[in-house]
């Protein structure tokens, strides 16, 4: 099923164009109305009749992250400040938080798009959706429930926490759709057990997991203890919030980004050019319809490629990788860079370990170190110390073999990693500043 035919399965060269005139009329639009994209423009000599094709969006100025800081709260508003209907702010991961305005349209244009993201994992209208994003200045509660609602499914509107009465409502109401981060999915998953809840007699068919990264190995994890399909969704605050792209249920394969709203980009992070279509690098996106806080070739620091190959679903918006963490997630060990989720493909690989990790990251000398802190399952746990070194050592091997450095390993206890709610907190910087 697709929600919105005609928009999602448009012809690419109609879609092209519909995007070099909505990124035209944006152009102009920000040069007359944002101080902050006026001058911005100037400094590189650039006005809003020089974009004449879509490739000439490598001649805008990127947006940073810092740049929304340092407008902080409002001063990227392209509207009058009584046109803007809602605030959200980023979670602030990684500092102080941004904020996003939206307009009334914003906001409907967001709900539609997320409307479109349900209904390409296999929603429908007779769906109940558990919703276990965080509600508030996170964009990822609020997102889902508009888009939820205007699809017509049923939405409980739980929020993330009060795990335990979480699972009690899972059992009562059968939900069929589950929404929150893949992390607090196992997390939900544990508490079910132990209140004797066999989650294979939920309801539950689809899951629908985002704003941290995960892998494809994670995915098996979460499919199998969790009885469902479970499908990765993708968005930031600053664009947008949930529902920038989104994988489909047919190809269950990389995420589809609505570019009827998004113009993308994948740049080289350390020298900020446009690299080739395929190739791995930055996402760059340019906001093509928003209103209130419309963003010019944003460098989201998420790291993936395009996949520019025709979907079998029949939408012809191409699909992004999933992502594989953030530029600044990256760690660089004795020279070597490592993403945590390359990590966790090998971890959950690796028989008799549970899927709650974490990594802290420290420094000797002049050289940084990594220590991979894993849970053991229940089962392995009450084993022989002799055996658990056995282990310890081949996963050491196991990261040396595949990702070239050599990490210390401490196998953990079950249910000593700290849960949460929202999103997994999987890198510990104890590096001296
Ligand atoms: P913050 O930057 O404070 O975490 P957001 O809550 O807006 O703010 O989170 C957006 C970020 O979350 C994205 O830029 C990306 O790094 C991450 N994210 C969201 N969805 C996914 C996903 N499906 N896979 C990997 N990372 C994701
Ligand atoms: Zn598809």
């Amino acid at each position: 099923m697709i929600y919105d035919v005609q928009n999602e399965t448009m012809p690419r060269d109609e879609l092209e164009q519909l995007q070099l005139k909505r990124l035209q009329y944006l152009v102009e639009k920000v040069y007359y109305n944002v101080p902050f994209y006026r001058q911005k423009f100037s400094e590189s000599g650039i006005k809003p009749e020089h974009i004449k094709t879509l490739d000439d969006v490598k001649y805008l100025p990127f947006t940073e992250k810092q740049d929304l800081r340092n407008n902080y709260p409002f001063g990227l508003f392209a509207v009058p400040k009584e046109n803007v209907v809602r605030v959200h702010a980023s979670s602030g991961t990684t500092g102080k938080a941004t904020v996003v305005g939206y307009t009334q349209r914003d906001v409907n244009n967001w709900a539609k798009l997320m409307a479109r993201s349900f209904v390409a994992a296999g929603v429908t209208r007779s769906d109940i959706i558990h919703n276990a994003y965080g509600y508030g200045l996170f964009t990822g509660g609020l997102g889902a429930h508009y888009g939820a609602e205007i699809l017509g499914a049923t939405i409980v509107p739980i929020s993330g926490g009060g795990t335990k009465r979480q699972v009690m409502l899972m059992r009562d109401f059968g939900p069929t759709v589950l929404c929150c981060t893949p992390s607090y999915s196992l997390y939900l998953y544990e508490t079910a057990i132990a209140s004797g809840i066999d989650v294979r007699d939920l309801k539950l068919k689809i899951g629908i997991f985002g704003a941290e990264p995960w892998t494809d190995e994670m995915r098996n994890e979460i499919q199998n203890k969790l009885n469902l399909r479970a499908l990765n969704i993708y968005g930031l605050s600053e664009i947008m919030g949930p529902g920038v792209a989104m994988e489909c249920i047919t190809a269950q394969e990389d995420m589809h980004i609505w570019e009827d709203h998004f113009l993308v980009e994948i740049i080289d992070p350390a020298t900020g050019e446009n690299l080739p279509l395929g190739e791995v690098g930055e996402l760059v996106i340019t906001t093509l319809t928003k209103e209130a806080q419309p963003l010019i070739r944003y460098r989201t620091r998420d790291i993936t490629r395009i996949n520019p190959i025709p979907c079998k679903c029949g939408r012809t918006h191409y699909r992004i990788e999933r992502i594989k963490g953030r530029s600044d997630d990256m760690l660089i060990i004795r020279g070597v860079n490592v993403f945590p989720s390359q990590i966790e493909s090998i971890l959950l690989e690796t028989e008799g370990l549970a899927p709650h990790y974490q990594l802290i990251v420290d420094r000797e000398g002049a050289m940084d170190t990594l220590e991979v802190q894993v849970e053991v399952d229940e089962k392995l746990f009450s084993d022989e110390i002799k055996h658990l070194q056995r282990l310890e050592k081949k996963i050491q091997a196991n990261i040396k073999e595949f990702l070239g450095v050599t990490v210390k390993i401490s196998l953990v206890e079950p249910r000593t990693i700290e849960r949460t709610a929202g999103k997994a907190k999987r890198v510990i910087d104890r590096r001296p500043k």
